[in-house]
């Protein structure tokens, strides 16, 4: 679904990413996993066209993805930032519908789908009419994950989605945010820096190190066989329940 052909990114002439080339198939669960600082983000926002590379290519469906497509690719790929990034003055109702209302859809459509992904991510209909700060951190997830979804986008990035929020709280989003990736099908591309969550979440893991790719594989390719010692000390610094056999 979408690929990345020799793409390289710098910012004041420091190389961030690159050159890197990568496959981001349909209907896969493709987890980007490295240190702070090695291009995670960056890569994410190439995909979306929010940045463009300084060389090579990324497509979505085979057409590059430029600034004369970005805005269509951002219509079919939902994308959940970061930190959340709702707006604090609207409520968790108006950050969801934000573009369906910006698109002119019609009201019954937009509040038929509202319920329909509160539902989907167990969010409290009563809740809805909330500001973000008036919400628990789990809850502002969930609005973020409802908005990314709202258009029915045809893949969903997500930037470390579920890093600032407290174990339990954590533990119990992952299930459920797997659960909802099976259950649609699409194609997902989710960041972290967790090992033991990307385990959890991957079909293929991607690790990245000083913006190359480092390794690819299964979970269990990067477990039990580590393309160098840079995996190796990955994976022993992470060593946690999620160990596949
Ligand atoms: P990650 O998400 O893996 O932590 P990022 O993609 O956010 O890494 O950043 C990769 C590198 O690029 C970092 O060194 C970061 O400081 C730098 N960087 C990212 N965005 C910008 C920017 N807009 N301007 C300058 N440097 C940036
Ligand atoms: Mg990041």
């Amino acid at each position: 679904m979408f690929a990345l052909r020799a793409v390289s990114k710098s910012y004041a002439g420091q190389s961030v990413l690159g050159p890197l080339s990568l496959d981001l198939p349909a209907a896969r669960t493709t987890v980007l996993i490295g240190p702070s600082g090695c291009g995670k983000s960056t890569l994410l926002r190439l995909l979306l066209g929010l940045v463009g590379p300084d060389a090579g290519v990324v497509t979505f469906d085979g057409q590059p993805v430029t600034p004369a497509t970005a805005q269509a690719v951002r219509l079919r790929v939902g994308y959940v930032v970061q930190d959340g990034g709702l707006f604090p003055h609207l409520t968790a109702r108006g950050n969801v519908t934000l573009m369906a209302r910006h698109l002119g859809r019609a009201r019954d459509p937009i509040n038929a789908r509202v319920n329909e992904l509160a539902e989907l991510t167990r969010f409290p209909a009563d809740g809805l009419d909330r500001h973000p700060h008036q919400l628990s951190g789990g809850q502002r997830q969930r609005v973020g994950l409802m908005r990314a979804l709202m258009l029915d986008p045809d893949a969903l990035l997500l930037d470390e989605p579920l890093g600032a929020l407290d174990p339990l709280v954590r533990t119990e989003l992952q299930s459920e945010l797997r659960d909802i990736f099976r259950r649609l099908n699409k194609t997902v591309v989710l960041v972290t820096h967790d090992l033991g969550e990307a385990t959890f979440f991957a079909d293929w893991v991607v690790l990245l190190r000083d913006g190359r790719v480092i390794q690819e594989g299964s979970p269990r390719d990067l477990w039990h066989r580590p393309a160098d010692p840079f995996v190796t000390r990955f994976v022993q610094a992470q060593r946690g329940p999620e160990v596949p056999t």
